[in-house]
Order: C-alpha cells, then sequence, then structure tokens
C-alpha cells in the first residue's frame, strides 16, 4: 500500500492502518491549521498601509532646493 499524498510505500503497520505516511498526515493537519490563519488574515487585511511614503517626498523635496 502506497501513501495516498506522496504515492510512497507505506512502512509502519500503523501508517497502513491511517492509510497515509506520518509526515503526510503532518502535512495535512498544518494545511488545516493554515486555512484557519488564512480566514483570520481575511478580517486583518482591511487595515490602510501605514503612512510615511509623505515624509520620505518631503524629504527628497527638501533635498532637492539645496
Ligand atoms: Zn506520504
Amino acid at each position: 500500500m502506497n501513501c495516498p499524498m506522496c504515492n510512497r510505500p507505506l512502512k509502519s503497520a500503523k501508517s497502513i492502518a491511517a492509510g497515509i505516511g506520518p509526515v503526510c498526515a503532518r502535512k495535512l493537519s498544518e494545511l488545516k491549521d493554515t486555512a484557519d490563519q488564512d480566514q483570520l488574515k481575511m478580517e486583518i487585511v482591511a487595515e490602510e498601509p501605514p503612512e510615511g511614503q509623505m515624509v520620505i517626498d518631503d524629504y527628497l523635496n527638501e533635498g532637492a532646493k539645496h
């Protein structure tokens, strides 16, 4: 029996019983965690970008005058 994720042969009886290799099982659970985090990000992204470009432009104009 092979792992359906990476197609490598499952070595341990535990993996065969689970039907997936331990590494891929962990990847799957990490993917689930990431999906939850992405949902949180969607709510945070609405923030406006930080100011600072105005300050840099003023500094450059100041330098051009001298
Ligand atoms: Zn695998």
